[in-house]
Protein backbone atom coordinates (compact mmCIF):
# COMPACT_ATOMS: atom_id res chain seq x y z
CA UNK A 1 0.00 0.00 0.00
CA UNK A 2 2.96 2.42 0.71
CA UNK A 3 4.51 1.75 -2.49
CA UNK A 4 0.92 2.25 -4.33
CA UNK A 5 0.61 5.61 -2.57
CA UNK A 6 3.80 6.55 -3.46
CA UNK A 7 3.85 5.75 -7.04
CA UNK A 8 0.24 7.23 -7.28
CA UNK A 9 1.80 10.56 -5.50
CA UNK A 10 4.52 10.98 -8.27
CA UNK A 11 2.61 10.53 -11.29
CA UNK A 12 0.29 13.43 -9.54
CA UNK A 13 3.28 15.73 -9.29
CA UNK A 14 4.55 14.85 -6.28
CA UNK A 15 8.28 14.60 -5.89
CA UNK A 16 9.06 13.93 -2.31
CA UNK A 17 6.50 11.53 0.15
CA UNK A 18 6.53 11.03 3.47
CA UNK A 19 4.83 9.44 6.09
CA UNK A 20 4.65 10.49 9.93
CA UNK A 21 3.05 8.29 12.40
CA UNK A 22 0.75 9.52 14.76
CA UNK A 23 3.26 9.28 17.83
CA UNK A 24 4.87 12.33 16.26
CA UNK A 25 2.22 14.57 17.12
CA UNK A 26 1.37 16.40 20.45
CA UNK A 27 -2.05 15.23 21.74
CA UNK A 28 -3.75 18.55 21.61
CA UNK A 29 -2.51 18.69 17.99
CA UNK A 30 -4.76 20.33 15.43
CA UNK A 31 -4.62 17.39 14.01
CA UNK A 32 -6.33 15.38 16.29
CA UNK A 33 -9.53 17.63 16.66
CA UNK A 34 -9.43 17.61 12.94
CA UNK A 35 -9.50 13.96 12.75
CA UNK A 36 -9.32 12.06 15.75
CA UNK A 37 -8.73 8.80 14.36
CA UNK A 38 -5.51 9.74 12.52
CA UNK A 39 -2.84 7.23 12.59
CA UNK A 40 -0.43 8.46 10.14
CA UNK A 41 -0.41 12.28 8.55
CA UNK A 42 1.06 11.80 4.50
CA UNK A 43 3.48 14.37 3.57
CA UNK A 44 3.60 15.77 0.11
CA UNK A 45 6.06 17.91 -1.14
CA UNK A 46 5.64 19.52 -4.72
CA UNK A 47 8.94 20.90 -6.45
CA UNK A 48 8.49 24.49 -7.82
CA UNK A 49 9.62 24.81 -11.30
CA UNK A 50 13.40 26.80 -11.12
CA UNK A 51 13.25 28.24 -14.47
CA UNK A 52 10.05 29.97 -13.05
CA UNK A 53 11.89 31.14 -10.34
CA UNK A 54 14.82 32.46 -13.37
CA UNK A 55 12.06 34.94 -15.00
CA UNK A 56 12.01 37.04 -11.85
CA UNK A 57 15.18 36.45 -10.99
CA UNK A 58 16.42 37.85 -14.95
CA UNK A 59 13.58 40.42 -14.80
CA UNK A 60 12.04 38.81 -17.90
CA UNK A 61 8.59 37.39 -16.75
CA UNK A 62 6.77 37.94 -13.62
CA UNK A 63 3.29 36.42 -14.20
CA UNK A 64 4.51 33.06 -14.26
CA UNK A 65 5.47 32.74 -11.12
CA UNK A 66 1.56 33.83 -9.43
CA UNK A 67 -0.35 31.31 -12.04
CA UNK A 68 2.02 28.51 -11.75
CA UNK A 69 3.76 28.19 -8.88
CA UNK A 70 1.23 29.49 -6.55
CA UNK A 71 -1.90 29.17 -8.22
CA UNK A 72 -2.03 26.27 -9.76
CA UNK A 73 -0.39 23.96 -7.65
CA UNK A 74 -2.63 25.40 -4.28
CA UNK A 75 -5.56 25.21 -6.41
CA UNK A 76 -5.00 22.58 -9.13
CA UNK A 77 -2.33 19.91 -8.83
CA UNK A 78 -1.21 19.81 -5.17
CA UNK A 79 -5.65 19.03 -4.55
CA UNK A 80 -5.62 16.40 -7.46
CA UNK A 81 -2.99 14.57 -5.89
CA UNK A 82 -4.42 14.72 -2.45
CA UNK A 83 -7.73 13.65 -3.59
CA UNK A 84 -6.36 10.56 -5.71
CA UNK A 85 -4.72 8.99 -2.73
CA UNK A 86 -7.26 10.32 -0.38
CA UNK A 87 -9.50 7.66 -2.67
CA UNK A 88 -6.81 5.01 -2.77
CA UNK A 89 -7.16 4.93 1.12
CA UNK A 90 -10.67 4.68 1.06
CA UNK A 91 -10.95 2.16 -1.50
CA UNK A 92 -9.14 0.02 0.59
CA UNK A 93 -11.58 0.78 4.10
CA UNK A 94 -9.60 3.23 5.63
CA UNK A 95 -10.51 7.15 6.58
CA UNK A 96 -8.72 9.79 4.20
CA UNK A 97 -8.73 13.40 4.93
CA UNK A 98 -6.66 15.57 2.98
CA UNK A 99 -5.48 19.02 4.49
CA UNK A 100 -4.16 21.77 1.88
CA UNK A 101 -3.89 25.37 3.08
CA UNK A 102 -6.74 27.58 3.48
CA UNK A 103 -4.86 30.79 2.04
CA UNK A 104 -7.54 32.86 3.05
CA UNK A 105 -8.48 31.87 6.38
CA UNK A 106 -5.77 32.73 9.50
CA UNK A 107 -6.31 32.64 13.38
CA UNK A 108 -4.46 35.45 13.92
CA UNK A 109 -6.46 38.60 14.15
CA UNK A 110 -4.07 41.05 12.48
CA UNK A 111 -1.60 39.14 10.20
CA UNK A 112 -1.71 38.68 6.81
CA UNK A 113 -0.98 35.99 4.26
CA UNK A 114 1.19 38.61 1.49
CA UNK A 115 -0.29 35.83 -1.25
CA UNK A 116 -3.20 37.13 -1.49
CA UNK A 117 -5.71 40.28 -1.56
CA UNK A 118 -5.17 41.51 2.31
CA UNK A 119 -8.98 41.88 1.98
CA UNK A 120 -9.92 38.84 0.96
CA UNK A 121 -8.01 37.20 3.81
CA UNK A 122 -11.14 35.92 7.15
CA UNK A 123 -9.26 36.83 10.39
CA UNK A 124 -9.98 35.23 13.56
CA UNK A 125 -10.61 32.14 13.20
CA UNK A 126 -9.47 29.70 15.44
CA UNK A 127 -5.76 28.19 15.64
CA UNK A 128 -7.87 24.37 15.37
CA UNK A 129 -9.03 25.53 12.05
CA UNK A 130 -5.60 24.38 10.67
CA UNK A 131 -2.71 22.53 11.47
CA UNK A 132 0.83 23.38 11.60
CA UNK A 133 2.00 23.23 7.62
CA UNK A 134 5.84 24.04 8.18
CA UNK A 135 5.93 21.30 11.24
CA UNK A 136 4.16 18.88 9.63
CA UNK A 137 6.46 18.97 6.74
CA UNK A 138 9.28 18.87 8.88
CA UNK A 139 7.83 15.75 11.00
CA UNK A 140 6.59 14.39 7.62
CA UNK A 141 10.63 14.25 6.90
CA UNK A 142 10.25 16.58 4.11
CA UNK A 143 12.40 18.75 4.57
CA UNK A 144 14.19 21.29 7.54
CA UNK A 145 13.45 24.52 8.46
CA UNK A 146 15.52 27.10 7.22
CA UNK A 147 16.18 30.09 9.16
CA UNK A 148 13.62 32.04 7.40
CA UNK A 149 10.83 29.55 8.14
CA UNK A 150 11.29 27.99 4.81
CA UNK A 151 10.86 24.18 4.48
CA UNK A 152 14.36 23.56 2.76
CA UNK A 153 14.47 19.96 0.76
CA UNK A 154 17.71 18.04 0.16
CA UNK A 155 16.66 18.31 -3.63
CA UNK A 156 14.85 21.25 -4.14
CA UNK A 157 15.98 23.82 -1.34
CA UNK A 158 13.39 26.16 -0.55
CA UNK A 159 11.66 25.73 -4.46
CA UNK A 160 9.03 23.37 -2.79
CA UNK A 161 5.33 24.01 -1.47
CA UNK A 162 3.42 20.88 0.60
CA UNK A 163 0.42 19.56 1.63
CA UNK A 164 -1.18 16.71 3.65
CA UNK A 165 -3.54 13.85 3.92
CA UNK A 166 -4.66 12.57 7.32
CA UNK A 167 -5.57 8.70 7.31
CA UNK A 168 -6.69 5.93 9.65
CA UNK A 169 -4.43 3.76 7.82
CA UNK A 170 -0.58 3.06 9.52
CA UNK A 171 2.33 3.11 7.25
CA UNK A 172 6.06 2.70 8.20
CA UNK A 173 7.37 5.79 9.04
CA UNK A 174 9.59 8.01 6.90
CA UNK A 175 12.77 9.47 9.04
CA UNK A 176 13.14 13.05 10.13
CA UNK A 177 15.69 15.23 8.88
CA UNK A 178 18.62 15.76 11.15
CA UNK A 179 19.32 19.62 10.34
CA UNK A 180 22.01 19.69 8.02
CA UNK A 181 20.88 21.75 5.20
CA UNK A 182 20.67 25.45 6.52
CA UNK A 183 23.81 26.90 7.45
CA UNK A 184 22.34 30.20 8.59
CA UNK A 185 24.44 32.13 6.21
CA UNK A 186 21.85 34.88 6.06
CA UNK A 187 21.60 35.35 2.59
CA UNK A 188 17.93 34.80 2.80
CA UNK A 189 17.48 37.91 4.99
CA UNK A 190 19.66 39.85 3.34
CA UNK A 191 18.01 39.49 -0.21
CA UNK A 192 14.71 41.18 0.62
CA UNK A 193 13.54 44.26 -1.08
CA UNK A 194 11.50 45.12 2.19
CA UNK A 195 14.08 44.30 5.43
CA UNK A 196 10.65 42.07 6.02
CA UNK A 197 13.05 39.54 7.51
CA UNK A 198 14.20 40.08 11.35
CA UNK A 199 18.24 39.06 12.91
CA UNK A 200 16.00 36.49 14.38
CA UNK A 201 14.55 34.93 10.95
CA UNK A 202 11.11 35.81 11.64
CA UNK A 203 8.86 37.49 8.67
CA UNK A 204 6.97 40.73 9.80
CA UNK A 205 3.49 39.61 7.14
CA UNK A 206 2.97 43.15 6.54
CA UNK A 207 6.00 44.60 5.78
CA UNK A 208 6.31 41.51 3.41
CA UNK A 209 3.27 41.33 1.83
CA UNK A 210 4.16 45.36 0.65
CA UNK A 211 7.16 44.08 -0.51
CA UNK A 212 6.27 40.76 -1.74
CA UNK A 213 3.63 43.10 -4.13
CA UNK A 214 6.16 45.48 -5.58
CA UNK A 215 6.66 48.09 -3.35
CA UNK A 216 10.72 48.32 -3.70
CA UNK A 217 10.51 50.21 -7.27
CA UNK A 218 14.49 49.64 -7.86
CA UNK A 219 13.32 45.81 -8.71
CA UNK A 220 9.94 46.37 -10.00
CA UNK A 221 9.52 47.24 -13.38
CA UNK A 222 5.99 47.88 -14.03
CA UNK A 223 6.11 50.98 -11.23
CA UNK A 224 5.46 53.87 -12.95
CA UNK A 225 7.65 57.27 -11.84
CA UNK A 226 5.01 58.78 -10.15
CA UNK A 227 4.27 55.86 -7.72
CA UNK A 228 2.55 56.46 -4.40
CA UNK A 229 2.34 60.27 -5.27
CA UNK A 230 -0.25 61.10 -2.50
CA UNK A 231 1.80 59.23 0.57
CA UNK A 232 4.77 61.79 2.04
CA UNK A 233 7.15 59.00 2.53
CA UNK A 234 7.03 57.55 -1.01
CA UNK A 235 10.45 57.38 -2.01
CA UNK A 236 11.78 55.60 1.57
CA UNK A 237 9.05 52.74 0.26
CA UNK A 238 10.12 52.65 -3.17
CA UNK A 239 13.99 52.36 -1.75
CA UNK A 240 12.81 49.76 0.30
CA UNK A 241 13.51 51.42 3.40
CA UNK A 242 9.54 51.99 5.11
CA UNK A 243 8.89 50.04 8.35
CA UNK A 244 4.83 49.58 7.99
CA UNK A 245 2.35 48.93 10.72
CA UNK A 246 -0.57 46.97 9.07
CA UNK A 247 -2.43 50.15 8.37
CA UNK A 248 -0.03 51.79 6.45
CA UNK A 249 0.70 48.76 4.64
CA UNK A 250 -3.11 48.75 3.60
CA UNK A 251 -2.37 52.13 2.12
CA UNK A 252 0.29 50.92 0.02
CA UNK A 253 -1.04 47.82 -1.30
CA UNK A 254 -3.94 49.75 -1.89
CA UNK A 255 -2.18 52.20 -4.38
CA UNK A 256 -0.17 49.21 -5.81
CA UNK A 257 -2.25 48.39 -9.07
CA UNK A 258 0.94 48.07 -11.71
CA UNK A 259 0.43 44.36 -12.34
CA UNK A 260 -2.78 42.59 -12.08
CA UNK A 261 -3.46 39.73 -9.93
CA UNK A 262 -4.84 36.64 -10.35
CA UNK A 263 -7.57 34.41 -9.66
CA UNK A 264 -8.48 33.20 -6.12
CA UNK A 265 -7.50 36.20 -4.91
CA UNK A 266 -3.80 35.56 -5.67
CA UNK A 267 -1.50 38.75 -5.61
CA UNK A 268 1.26 38.48 -7.99
CA UNK A 269 4.62 38.42 -6.50
CA UNK A 270 7.08 41.27 -7.87
CA UNK A 271 9.57 40.36 -5.39
CA UNK A 272 10.03 36.52 -6.39
CA UNK A 273 10.37 35.17 -2.93
CA UNK A 274 13.84 36.58 -3.47
CA UNK A 275 14.31 35.13 0.05
CA UNK A 276 13.76 31.61 -1.65
CA UNK A 277 16.09 32.82 -4.55
CA UNK A 278 18.88 33.36 -2.76
CA UNK A 279 18.94 30.97 -0.47
CA UNK A 280 18.60 28.45 -3.50
CA UNK A 281 21.14 30.01 -5.20
CA UNK A 282 23.83 29.48 -2.02
CA UNK A 283 22.67 26.14 -1.43
CA UNK A 284 23.34 25.49 -4.74
CA UNK A 285 26.95 27.01 -4.89
CA UNK A 286 27.62 25.13 -2.23
CA UNK A 287 26.75 22.16 -3.41
CA UNK A 288 24.36 20.69 -1.00
CA UNK A 289 21.58 19.90 -3.15
CA UNK A 290 21.12 16.70 -4.72
CA UNK A 291 19.33 17.54 -7.62
CA UNK A 292 21.57 19.01 -10.07
CA UNK A 293 21.45 21.10 -13.59
CA UNK A 294 23.39 21.33 -16.76
CA UNK A 295 23.46 25.22 -15.60
CA UNK A 296 23.61 27.60 -12.33
CA UNK A 297 20.38 29.23 -11.20
CA UNK A 298 21.94 32.28 -10.64
CA UNK A 299 24.12 33.41 -13.99
CA UNK A 300 25.11 36.97 -13.14
CA UNK A 301 25.37 40.05 -10.55
CA UNK A 302 21.78 41.55 -9.25
CA UNK A 303 20.28 44.12 -11.01
CA UNK A 304 18.38 47.59 -9.93
CA UNK A 305 16.74 50.42 -10.95
CA UNK A 306 18.02 53.31 -9.88
CA UNK A 307 15.83 55.52 -6.42
CA UNK A 308 16.41 58.72 -9.03
CA UNK A 309 13.89 57.55 -11.85
CA UNK A 310 11.25 58.04 -9.16
CA UNK A 311 12.64 61.62 -7.97
S1 LIG B 1 19.75 31.60 2.93
FE1 LIG B 1 21.21 30.71 4.37
S2 LIG B 1 20.35 31.27 6.39
FE2 LIG B 1 18.71 31.57 4.91
S3 LIG B 1 17.57 29.64 4.98
FE3 LIG B 1 19.04 29.49 3.29
S4 LIG B 1 20.86 28.51 4.17
FE4 LIG B 1 19.58 29.20 5.89
S1 LIG C 1 11.85 38.43 -0.26
FE1 LIG C 1 9.68 38.68 -0.72
S2 LIG C 1 8.70 36.85 0.11
FE2 LIG C 1 10.75 36.98 1.04
S3 LIG C 1 10.40 38.07 2.97
FE3 LIG C 1 10.97 39.59 1.44
S4 LIG C 1 9.06 40.36 0.61
FE4 LIG C 1 8.61 38.45 1.70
Amino acid sequence: MKNKITELAKQNGADVIGFAPAERFEKDSPIFQIMPETKTVIGLGFRILRGIYRGIEEGSTYYQYTTMAVENMEETVMPMAQLKIAMMLEEAGYIALPQRRHQQIMAEEDSTNPEVAYDAIRRGRTAETQIDFLDTAVKCGLGEKGFHGALLNEDHGPFIRYCFVLTDAEFEATEEYAPHICDGCGACRAACPGKAIDADGNIDPWQCAVYYNGANGTKNPFMPPDAFADLDNRLEIIAGEAKVTPETAKKILDNIYFYPPAQHAYQCSICGRACDTACYAHLEEKGVLKKKYKTPFRKREDWKFSLNDFK
